[in-house]
């Protein structure tokens, strides 16, 4: 009788997910149809505003100012419990790839199963999901040790470049960091590493001259440029994980005149922290082959990696026995891609990312989400906010 009544009894914080299903897909298609673009900053706030709306009966609301982006938004989340003791910080982003007007072609519908429409899997279900799991928490009364703190950066889609300060802030404060990006692959594996992320750029001066009548006077940046590229690429480490990838290249001015200057941009990514110094030292160590050219480097990592810290294996061990509990066999996953939890695992707290939506397409015009994931990944949410 008592393995029966194990069988047959639902997690209430999947009941409650469950229950509020319908509710969770309208708040989705709120926000997906509230478009948000990075580079524009007024759509941004609009929809930080919704969100704050949405939020508005759970959360205490604070905006910071992005600069030149949308406003940074901070929800702290007043839950059951009567001992507050450290803080645990979610983080998602307002800010999608998607174009003003990209919902005139990909309108948010449900269809086959899924959720579709611009910025659905990254990552504005990955919000809807914490504001349910939040509400969740309140309306069933279970206690939350911690204080809760969202904060959804508006940049994260460039990089972070005004977030990026406030984010490590809120990381040193906090006792573990939940990403709400989206999950690996349609199992929805969790992230408990990223690699760092960076982009060189390569200028080379040559001397331009006339490529018929003086031909010998010239110094082609563009041959002088080839030849590094290969040389570049060179400094990739496949088996440990590094990679460097030209995917820029500007050239010349017309095809009679020997060209005198070529830039390239080069995408950099690195596994492990002390990669970035052989990869300063790679690209410092560049000199030309035509002593009449000069070569100039600028950039370097800008998100260092997210490494499988001891703090994130224990997150992760935790995340895997509650979604036991919820019928879920949970995974990890390392991703080639950078999000903020990278700046919060270099910052030293334990860091899980991951969390959001299970689906695919991210960036791509087949963005979606699975329906039958909403419920266990919004159960799960609360379950580790309880529990940490
Ligand atoms: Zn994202």
């Amino acid at each position: 009788m008592i393995g029966l009544a194990i069988i047959t009894t639902v997690d209430p914080l999947l009941r409650y997910a469950r229950k509020k299903q319908n509710d969770i897909i309208a708040l989705i298609r709120e926000f997906v149809e509230c478009e948000s673009p990075t580079g524009h900053p007024a759509a941004v706030d609009r929809f930080v505003e919704l969100f704050a709306e949405r939020a508005g009966d759970l959360a205490r609301t604070l905006t910071y100012s992005g600069g030149e982006f949308g406003n940074h938004l901070r929800c702290e989340f007043r839950l059951p419990g009567s001992r507050k003791d450290g803080t645990i910080l979610a983080l998602g982003h307002s800010d999608t790839v998607w174009p003003l007007g990209t919902l005139k072609t990909m309108p948010f519908r449900l269809a086959r199963g899924r959720l579709w429409g611009p910025g659905v899997f990254d990552m504005k279900a990955g919000l809807a999901f914490f504001l349910f799991a939040m509400r969740a928490l309140r309306e069933l009364d279970v206690p939350v040790a911690r204080t809760v703190v969202l904060q959804i950066n508006s940049d994260e889609e460039v990089g972070s470049p005004s977030s990026r300060q406030l984010t490590l802030e809120a990381a040193r404060r906090s006792a573990a960091v939940l990403v709400l990006e989206p999950g690996t692959g349609l199992e929805g594996k969790l992230k408990t590493a990223r690699k760092g992320v960076g982009d060189y750029t390569v200028v080379v001066r040559g001397r331009a001259s006339h490529a018929g009548v003086d031909f010998a006077a010239g110094a082609n940046a563009i041959l002088e440029m080839s030849r590094q590229i290969d040389r570049i690429a060179g400094f990739t480490r496949l088996k440990r994980g590094i990679t460097v990838s030209p995917g820029v290249i500007h050239g010349g001015t017309r095809s009679n005149v020997i060209a005198a200057e070529c830039s390239a941009g080069i995408d950099v990514r690195i596994p492990r922290q002390a990669d970035q110094r052989y990869l300063e030292r790679k690209f410092a160590s560049l000199t030309p082959f035509d002593q009449r050219c000069s070569i100039e480097v600028t950039g370097g990592v800008n998100r260092p990696p997210m490494e499988r810290s001891a703090g994130t294996r224990r997150l992760f061990r935790l995340a895997r026995s509650l979604a036991a509990e919820l019928g879920v066999d949970l995974q990890e996953s390392s991703s080639g891609g950078g999000s903020d939890g990278n700046f919060t695992a270099a910052a030293g707290t334990p860091t899980l990312d991951g969390l959001g939506a299970v689906g695919e397409g991210a960036h791509a015009p087949g963005e979606s989400i699975l329906v039958h994931r909403i419920a266990d990944r919004t159960a799960l949410l609360a379950k580790l906010v309880a529990r940490l």
